[in-house]
């Protein structure tokens, strides 16, 4: 349906000219080796869609290392191969990456064996991989430059938006591809097919994601809430009834619901600050998911994600300090007692911005919502002119007041009562003195 001009004309509006070339240069490179070089999946893919998508993939038909490699020495580039995958890394000055595969089969020769990798078609190759949609190629190499290879009715699901696997056994084979569906259905804003969605609802039943491991399932679960709406996904997950196998005890309810919708609204304003801080994202939605559930059932979650133990333990750490720290400013905010800057800055400073983010989601209260951001926005940037050596040269000796008296001072600046290194100055020597 989609003809070889078609695909020109796309990808000279909307490539820039730089990739358009490389594209030929890459196809150049396979002619003279007589092997047949293709674009393959999510860049062809996003290409049709008018998608901006920089991660280029290319499929050789034969030996994509020598072909990669030979990529390489002509452009002087460097390459890194992996010969046991047939695969290889094209890296250029400026980091920008293509990956290259050798078109493969594999097969297990009897069960329980490990996989037999044997060279294959193009169309064997794709058939491999998770859903229609990613399954469409561009020739490269060749005459015919540009002409798009449509083996399993890609171009006609990426019209009618739809999202569906290869086989009827593709759950079985890796249910990572679940998760996968509803990225994808929620990124494209596509929908899962009625017989692909009826094989999810058949992997769950049939428990085929009790398998998973905790680390691919954490993988798919970043991926999700790395996405531009994460709750949206999380959503169709709660309706599929994949959260409990993260733990049986996450549900979505109105609560848990809220303060989702509330990370949303707290990142983009977090975004908005353009800080050179990054935050985790994912930590966010992921402490908002699991709001409701006690503890232990928190760190039986993290466990099941194998989420790594050092991790996991600064992960439960950091929130249940994060509850205590919202819990006492909920209070104070409830009994209309006075907040000063400082009692922000210390209930606050020994919180990751993760968790900073989770509170504001968290709370009902505009007030503390806006302790949080004094905090974030101005508080945690203060700091005393005035050091320990200053103290030193006026004669206190050493000792746990130094960190006393620089809270102290802190204390001063942050509410207002200390403007510069003279009343800093001061104010140290009056303590000094008082002893
Ligand atoms: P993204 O923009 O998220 O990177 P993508 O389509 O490039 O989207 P990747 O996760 O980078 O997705 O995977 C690259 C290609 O590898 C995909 O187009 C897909 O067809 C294939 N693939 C990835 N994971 C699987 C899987 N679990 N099973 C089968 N094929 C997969």
């Amino acid at each position: 349906p989609v003809r070889r001009r078609e695909v020109l004309h796309l990808m000279n509006k909307s490539l820039p000219a730089r990739v358009v070339s490389l594209l030929r240069d890459l196809g150049r490179v396979g002619d003279e080796l007589e092997l047949p070089v293709y674009a393959v999946g999510g860049f062809v893919r996003d290409l049709l869609l008018g998608n901006e998508n920089d991660d280029i993939d290319v499929s050789v038909e034969g030996d994509g290392i020598l072909f990669a490699e030979t990529f390489a020495a002509r452009m002087g580039y460097r390459v890194k191969s992996h010969e046991k995958f047939g695969t290889a890394v094209i890296v250029f000055p400026d980091g920008f990456k293509v990956d290259v595969a050798s078109t493969r089969l594999e097969y297990y020769a009897t069960p329980g064996a490990l996989p037999t990798v044997e060279r294959s078609s193009l169309k064997m190759d794709l058939y491999r991989r998770d859903f229609t949609i990613n399954t469409l190629a561009i020739r490269l190499s060749g005459a015919d430059f540009g002409m798009l290879f449509d083996y399993f009715g890609a171009y006609r699901d990426l019209q009618e938006k739809s999202i569906r696997v290869l086989h009827n056994l593709s759950f079985v084979e890796d249910p990572t591809r679940v998760f996968r569906a509803i990225r994808f259905e929620q990124r494209l804003g596509f929908q899962i097919s009625r017989h692909t969605e009826n094989l999810v609802k058949n992997a769950v039943k049939m428990g085929f994601l009790d398998k998973l491991g905790g680390k691919r399932l954490l993988n798919e679960l970043v991926a999700i809430m790395k996405e531009r709406e994460p709750v949206r996904a999380i959503l169709r997950m709660s309706g599929l009834g994949l959260l409990r196998f993260i733990h049986p005890e996450i549900v979505l309810q109105a609560e848990n619901l809220r303060v989702l919708d509330e990370v949303k609204k707290v990142t983009t304003w977090f975004d908005l600050l353009y800080l050179a801080e990054t935050v985790e994202v994912w930590v966010v939605y992921f402490l908002a998911l699991t709001t409701a559930i006690s503890d232990d059932s928190f760190w039986g979650a993290c466990t099941r994600l194998s989420v790594s133990e050092h991790y996991r333990e600064r992960l439960i750490e950091m929130r249940i300090h994060g509850e205590q720290v919202l819990e006492v400013m909920e209070r104070k905010v409830a009994r209309g007692e006075d907040v000063r800057p400082s009692d922000i800055y210390f209930w606050l400073r020994g919180l990751t911005t993760e968790v900073l983010l989770y509170i504001m989601a968290k709370t009902r209260r505009d007030e503390v919502r806006k302790f949080v951001s004094l905090f974030v926005t101005r508080l945690r940037g203060v700091t005393t002119s005035i050091t320990g050596d200053d103290l030193k040269r006026l004669g206190l000796p050493a000792g746990p007041r130094y960190r006393e008296i620089l809270d102290r001072i802190l204390t001063a600046r942050l509410n207002g009562e200390a403007a510069s290194r003279d009343d800093e100055l001061r104010i140290a020597s009056g303590e000094i003195a008082a002893v």
